[in-house]
């Protein structure tokens, strides 16, 4: 087994009310789980073996559809639950701050271009701030991708996500996707954020 299922820094009901435990263990114990048993089905036995999952997005557009749809869903989860944590800091601060600022305006503006990139994704997908050289872009992937994928048009090193399929927000927002998105927000894990952020 090459990939194995992380274990969460805080509990399923952590994340309340923003996000339910519920969901919290259903995404993480099935969905999780199910990408990377899938992930691990498909590179066992073969020449992936070994390879990191960099490796293999950097190649994934002559790889089997496995590959790409298990190992971004692998890959996708692990960042989306590590840039949540209960009772985060406030919002970006020091060399972070300073270049969400350069590259959209204000944090309020990174806010509005990432809300809008997520709620405008069509079907299931992830919004992304990525950092691409010294600028920082919003972009959006379908299903789970991710811009790590030679397949993806924007491509850079993700620092944030959010994942905007039904199964991360249904149980408790339905169809107000908006609405999950601005709770996203609440949980957001600055440190995490820029711990990936190279200044
Ligand atoms: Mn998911």
């Amino acid at each position: 087994m090459s990939f194995t299922l992380p274990t969460l820094q805080y509990d399923y009901k952590a994340l309340e009310p923003y996000i339910d435990a519920q969901t919290m263990e259903i995404h993480h114990s099935k969905h999780h789980q199910a990408y990377t048993n899938n992930l691990n089905a498909a590179v066992d036995n073969t020449e992936l073996a070994g390879k990191s999952i960099e490796e293999i997005f950097s190649n994934v557009s002559k790889l089997a559809p496995a590959l790409r749809n298990n190992g971004g869903g692998f890959y996708n989860h692990n960042l989306y639950w590590d840039v949540m944590t209960p009772g985060g800091p406030a919002g970006p601060e020091g060399k972070l701050l300073e270049s969400i600022n350069g590259s959209f305006g204000s944090f309020d503006l990174f806010k509005e271009a990432f809300t809008k990139a997520a709620v405008t994704r069509f079907g299931s997908g992830w919004a992304w701030l990525v950092q691409k050289g010294d600028n920082l872009i919003v972009t959006s992937t379908p299903n789970q991708d991710n811009p790590l994928m030679d397949v993806t048009e924007i491509q850079g090193a993700p620092i944030l996500t959010i994942d905007v399929w039904e199964h991360a927000y249904y149980l408790k927002y339905q169809n107000r996707r908006p609405e999950y998105i601005e709770a996203f927000f609440k949980v957001i894990n600055w440190n995490e954020v820029a711990k990936r952020f190279k200044a």
